[in-house]
């Protein structure tokens, strides 16, 4: 990274948590307000080590790595840091406790000096909305203009949106993030015919960040596997996903988890269901339930895998392949089995010749 001005506006940005979900519109609505975003590098094994090193042990996997982030931030000599308090998403729609007391948590555990940009959002709470979350973020730098702090919400809105166009199209996470970034909508015609397909159920954190997800993606891929997530589901779909397993939305990432699965599960196209999920993670523990006793109701297969910074990428890979494995022979089976229903019908009529008839 370049020397930083004195005079240059800067905000760091974790690359973990929030920001698998929302940084489109992060950098839509700082740049419009001339905030420069400096990111901490990608999460590698030294990012996890650092910040696990400064929690205890039964702390979840992303959090450890956001710690690790915030650490790396600090190296390259950012002071401002962008953490937020993200306690409801919608009226009653919350976040869990981690997440909610993110500032708290790193404020015990990160013993540099540094300043904490730490707004809150709280939909559950008159006055705590996003004009007032985005109020705060930029507080700090002196911007204090309502007109000026909703022309940004726009811009933050319009990247985030189109972000969201080529997603929805199956662009991959990382292509569609950059064009957006760019401020371009592209939408690809070509679409690769894939034998199998499956739903990759997890927290954006979980499963974009590369290292995290020992790159699942692409490993998929390899194996011939076209990988659906929520990003390709709009808002009535996921509702509705949530509903199919039978509960209300309560947790902010439900659509992430049940929401995803729930309607996945119902989807022809859709040959298995792979959830990742962090140890230790309380939400996760009781969505993974739900959508475990449904995957039986529907016959669906499904693939539990539960990560922290201990997992190792042979064992990881190994059930993956298994996995895979039978999904292609469950799906060769049912061809091989419509084919021979279908012959039995066409061959089969009655020889009346032979029945006796006396
Ligand atoms: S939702 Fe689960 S994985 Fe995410 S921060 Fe909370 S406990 Fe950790």
């Amino acid at each position: 990274m370049g020397q930083i001005k004195s005079e240059e506006k800067v905000i760091g940005i974790p690359r973990a948590m929030s920001f698998y979900n929302n940084y489109p519109f992060y950098y839509g609505f700082f740049t419009d307000l001339g905030i420069k975003i400096v990111l901490s590098d990608i999460t590698t094994k030294q990012t996890m080590s650092a910040g696990a090193g400064l929690v205890v042990t039964e702390t979840c996997l992303p959090i450890k790595v956001y710690i690790g982030h915030i650490l790396n931030l600090l190296s390259k000599g950012v002071d401002k840091i962008f953490v937020p308090s993200l306690q409801s998403i919608d009226h009653k729609i919350y976040n869990c406790s981690k997440i909610r007391g993110l500032p708290d948590l790193v404020r015990n555990v990160v013993k540099q000096p540094f300043t904490m940009i730490e707004a809150t959002l709280d939909k559950s709470e008159k006055n705590q909305g996003l004009y007032e979350f985005l109020a705060e973020a930029v507080k700090p730098f002196g911007i204090t203009d309502k007109a000026l702090i909703k022309k940004a919400s726009k811009a933050g809105w319009r990247c985030y949106n189109n972000f969201h166009v080529m997603s929805k199209s199956g662009m991959p996470y990382a292509k569609a993030l950059s064009y957006a970034l760019q401020g371009k909508v592209v939408i690809s015609a070509k679409n690769k015919e894939y034998p199998i397909a499956v739903a990759l159920v997890g927290h954006g954190y979980n499963i974009y960040d590369e290292r995290v997800c020992m790159k699942i993606f692409d490993k998929l891929e390899k194996m011939d596997v076209k990988v659906c997530t929520t990003l390709q589901l709009s808002e009535e779909q996921l509702c509705e996903g949530i509903s199919s397993l039978g509960n209300d939305k309560y947790w902010a990432n439900e659509d992430e988890m049940t929401g995803t699965a729930g309607h996945f599960m119902k989807d022809n196209k859709i040959d298995g269901v792979i959830t990742i999920t962090a140890f230790g993670c309380g939400p996760d523990s009781l969505m993974i339930e739900r959508i475990t006793r449904r995957a039986k109701q529907f016959n669906k297969p499904l693939l539990n895998l539960t990560i922290d910074e201990q997992t190792g990428e042979a064992g990881f890979v190994t059930r993956l392949e298994a996995f895979v494995d039978m999904l292609f022979r469950k799906k060769r089976a049912s061809i091989v089995n419509n084919i021979s229903m279908s012959q039995v019908d066409s061959v089969y009529s009655p020889n009346i010749e032979y029945i006796e008839t006396k």
